[in-house]
Formats: structure tokens, sequence, C-alpha cells
């Protein structure tokens, strides 16, 4: 008999890029590499569960390869940001929601008094589209979130739920599996005075943190109230929270890929954890130091 010993498989959370950008798809000659859709995050943790951060137009198509994945039966989370309109825009053409034997289950906040229900089917009014959110056959089950809370997702996975600065409000997530720790928090800006230390405790020691990178310098000193941050911003954050992995999300619409490019080695001067979010592109955690 022979002595090699047999290793557990590794433990992995994996989390993949569908839209990167803020404010409407933009897609063209300019954007095809780093990808024009808006913003949504696939996540799987280890026991396979399935999370997907925010559903902009990158929804569509992580919905066709959902679909194909699983064609008898699909499960799974989407957590809702916030509802300004890059966040919400691609539900209506998520695949998965239209069959019956698919079960989602929708995560967000009421925002100015409307209900999130009332706000998904808001956007998919007759006026908008030829169908509605009651058309959408799987069984959608739709909850708000509360600040402070932690959610639980599977057996394994906890999402501490926390309100970050964004005109209206938004949430920001941190997702933790086991030792391994994924934070998000995109829309989120931090005012004249310094960073705002809630979203460097929500990143704190996290193996990938994805943040706002919206703005320049330039733009973040006339518009800080705007509630979007600079890559300096972001880079400020990992560094004060102890991130490994930093990835600069929500990109502006007028980005072009050689400016995002530009500006990626800019951010890896400073801190070399640091990379550009892009369409398709996958980081497994957990990430080595
Ligand atoms: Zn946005
Ligand atoms: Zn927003």
């Amino acid at each position: 008999m022979g002595t090699s010993k047999v290793f557990p498989p590794r433990l992995t959370m994996k989390v993949r890029f569908w839209g990167v950008r803020g404010g409407v798809p933009v897609p063209g000659p300019d954007t095809v590499r780093v990808g024009g859709n808006t913003p949504c995050v696939e996540v799987r943790s280890p026991e396979g569960d399935l999370i997907i951060l925010d559903a902009g137009s990158g929804i569509r198509p992580l919905g066709l390869a959902l679909q194909h994945e699983f064609p008898e039966r699909l499960i799974c989370s989407i957590l809702i940001s916030h509802t300004h309109l890059d966040h919400i825009q691609g539900f209506p053409f998520f695949a998965p929601a239209r069959q019956r034997h698919n079960r989602i289950i929708i995560f967000g906040e009421k925002r100015f008094d409307e209900r999130l229900e009332e706000i998904l089917a808001g956007q998919m009014r007759a006026v908008y589209l030829p169908f509605a959110l009651e058309d959408m056959d799987a069984d959608i089950l739709i909850k708000e979130m509360r600040n402070g809370e932690t959610l639980v997702i599977g057996n394994n996975t906890l999402v501490d739920v926390r309100r970050l600065e964004h005109p209206g409000g938004v949430f920001g997530f941190r997702i933790t599996n086991r030792d391994m720790v994924l934070a998000y928090a995109t829309d989120v800006g931090h005012g004249p005075s310094g960073l705002d230390q809630r979203v460097v405790d929500l990143a704190r020691s996290a193996d990938l943190l994805i943040h706002d990178a919206q703005f320049s310098v330039e733009q973040k000193a006339q518009y800080w109230d705007w509630g979007h941050s600079s890559w300096e911003d972001a880079v400020q954050v990992a560094v004060a929270a102890g991130v490994k992995k930093l990835a600069l999300f929500h990109h502006d619409m007028l980005a072009s890929d050689t400016q995002l490019e530009e500006l990626e080695k800019q951010a890896q001067a400073v801190f070399p954890g640091a990379f550009v979010a892009r369409e398709g592109l996958e980081i497994v955690l957990p990430e080595r130091a």
C-alpha cells in the first residue's frame, strides 16, 4: 500500500466580474478590454452557494451562463447595494428569473419610503417594458435588509450589511466564509475631511476589497458630495484596512481602456495589490498576501 497522503481539496471562494461600469452600459471599441456593463459580481462560496452583488446590465450575460450550468434548478441570492438604475437595470433581463423551477432571493432596501418590491416592479411598468415583475415565473422572494444586520447564506457564509455614504444611502457588504473575506463598497464617497472609517472597518484584513473608483482626483475635488471615490481614496482604504487585494470598480462611463490601464499602473505603484476590475476576470480567495 502506498504511503502518499491525500490532501482535502482547498476551500475557495470565487469572485467573478460581470459588470464593472457606473451609470449606463457603454459598449464600443474603447471599452472592449475592461467591459461596458454596469455593476454585477458573482460570488461562489466553497459550498457552492451563489451570491450575486448588484443587478446591473452584467447580470444578463451571467444569467445566460447560469442557465447553461443549472438547467434543472438554480438557487441564488442577489444583494442590491442600492437601487440607482445602474444597479437594478439588468434584472428584467436575468433569464433564470423567468424559469418556474428557480428560486431567487433578492435582498435590498426601501428607498424614499418606497418598498424594494415596488421599486423593482416600478422599472418594469408597462410604459417601460412589455412584461412585469409578476410575469417572472421563478420563485422570487424580496427581502429588505437593515443597516447593521448579518445575513446568513447557506451554512457558512455571513454577510455584514453596513450603511455607507452615497446620495440616498448605499449598503456595503462584508462577506465572510471561514477565514475568507470579501468586502464590497461600490458607490461610496469619502468626504473632504478624510476616509470614512465605516468603509475601513468593513474592509478590515479582507482578501479582496472591491471599491468605487469612478472619479479622477479633479472630479473628486469638484463633486465630493456625489458619493463616489477616486482610485487614491480606494488605495488609502486598502492600506488603512490592511487588505490583500484591491479591485478598482464602478469605472467612469467616459474612461477608455487605455485610460484605465494607465490608472491601474499608477495605483499599483502605490499599492501593488491594486487592479482594475474587468469583465470576465475571476479572483480566487483566500488571497495569499
Ligand atoms: Zn452606480
Ligand atoms: Zn449610486
